[in-house]
């Protein structure tokens, strides 16, 4: 049996879960990453429903459990920076009797790339520049390796995904912005909040909220504002990123501009816009796929972002492995995946009107209602809670998973050689 290639764009949570899967199975798998190195930054993510199972079947759900973050309780300040409320946001996002597990992103993308990294060609810093399919493969070039050809080529590159531009066209048919722009980022001050202290400070349209965990980890800063024209700022460009902060959060009478004046130094910001992705056509196209935010985000703090998509990979894995060729597959995955009940429905329904009503809060309940709505916003209400933790849309083999059974091979492959395509990690 010939050994079969995958090559996939995006090393964050759906791109090491896919490539986890497929070099289960004996695939040969290339990830290409755009930054540097992996990418640390995010606030905690949830894992529920079907992907708590998927996370046993990899053997993680322990090592996710032990790694799970830990929230301290979040002081709710008026406008003049007077506390006026104790939030419990852990409480509020989860459950943990259902079995909901939370955990920062930048933790788990590093626990899914170790676990992978053996066996599976990291290559961080390039991105893929063009793709053109044959009978056989996709021959594909890179912005700096040389040029190669795979099976199959998957996107798991998120909302602004490369591979989805080059496959289907340009992201504006894509991505509905739903109005809000979230920036995360770690602060390097190590004084300028205690451990264990948390605070949210909120307009209408508009909230701080820093976070420093008890075991005195970095304080984490997380703003988010609704724009006039979301989708217009330059999220590459730290200083256009600054400018907007700057002139948005400007009348906050709290310590929102001294943490806005620590971005400059931070290792890795997250900025984006608080959008959704809905594609009417396929999630493929020959032999390229989608998987992840790309193909089908149900928005930034949605908390179902993470697991639809670890999901997602451990479906598109198992269909690519049970199919000789990848076009069936890909159908078979969009089938088990695709629906208005489905995981991927509810969550998508789910995000649909909070940002609205955070923006619409009126001014004399400003500082309370805008903080509930935003915590309202990054926490579904406790019975859409429990229906998601409950939800088990995607059908997962009973016994051992599809892919052991089908492994080419009983031994694991080992790491590419330097010179290959690994050579720039
Ligand atoms: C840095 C970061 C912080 C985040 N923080 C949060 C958070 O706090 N809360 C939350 O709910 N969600 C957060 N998200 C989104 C969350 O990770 C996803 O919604 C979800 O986990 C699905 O993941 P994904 O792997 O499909 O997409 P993503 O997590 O968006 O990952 C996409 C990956 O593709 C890479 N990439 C982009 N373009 C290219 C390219 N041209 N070539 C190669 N690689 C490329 C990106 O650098 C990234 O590593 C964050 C995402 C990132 C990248």
């Amino acid at each position: 049996m010939t050994t079969r290639s995958a090559l996939i764009s995006g090393a964050s949570i759906a791109g090491p879960a896919l490539a986890f899967w497929l070099s289960e199975a004996g695939w040969d798998v290339t990830v290409v990453e755009r930054a540097e190195r992996l990418r640390t930054s995010g606030y905690p993510v949830d894992i529920r429903g079907t992907a708590i199972d998927v996370v046993r079947r990899m053997g993680l759900h322990d090592q996710i459990v032990a790694e799970h973050y830990r929230h301290v309780p979040v002081e709710v300040l008026s406008p003049g920076g007077r506390r006026l409320s104790t939030l419990d946001i852990g409480r509020l996002a989860n459950d943990a009797g259902r079995g909901d597990v939370e955990i920062t992103r930048g933790v788990l993308s590093e626990i899914l790339y170790r676990t992978s990294r053996d066996r599976v060609g990291y290559v961080f810093g390039d991105s893929i520049a063009a793709l053109t399919q044959t009978d056989t493969g996709v021959d594909v070039t890179f912005n700096h390796l040389p040029p190669q050809t795979f099976d199959v080529v998957i996107g798991a590159d998120g909302i602004h995904s490369n591979v989805r531009s080059l496959a289907f066209g340009d992201e504006s048919r894509f991505i509905r912005h739903l109005g809000p722009y979230a920036a995360i980022w770690d602060l390097q001050a190590d004084d300028m909040f205690a451990s264990g202290t948390g605070f949210m400070y909120s307009h209408p349209g508009r909230t701080a909220m820093v976070e420093r965990p008890a075991d005195g980890g970095a304080a984490r800063a997380f703003l988010a504002f609704v724009h006039p024209a979301p989708g217009t700022v330059n999220r590459h460009d730290t200083d256009e990123i600054l400018r907007t902060l700057h002139d948005t959060f400007a009348e906050d009478r709290w310590r929102t501009i001294e943490i806005i004046d620590t971005l400059s130094r931070a290792d890795d910001v997250y900025f984006d816009t608080a959008s959704q992705v809905r594609m009417d056509c396929s999630w493929s196209s020959g032999r390229v796929a989608l998987v992840g935010d790309a193909a089908y985000a149900p928005a930034f703090l949605s908390g179902q972002g993470t697991s639809i998509a670890i999901a997602g990979a451990y479906v598109l894995a198992s269909e690519l492995v049970r199919h000789d060729r990848p076009e069936p597959a890909f159908a078979a995955y969009e089938r088990r995946l695709r629906g208005e009940e489905s995981e991927l429905g509810t969550a998508h329904r789910l995000q649909r009107d909070i940002p609205h009503q955070w923006a619409a809060a009126a001014p004399q309940h400003q500082a309370v209602r805008g903080a509930m709505a935003a915590a309202a916003w990054a926490c579904p209400p406790a019975a859409d809670r429990a229906a998601i933790s409950r939800h088990r849309s995607v059908a997962i083999e009973p016994g051992p998973p599809v892919l052991h059974a089908l492994r080419v091979s009983g031994e694991r492959r080992p790491h590419r050689q330097s010179g290959e395509l690994n050579a720039v990690e």
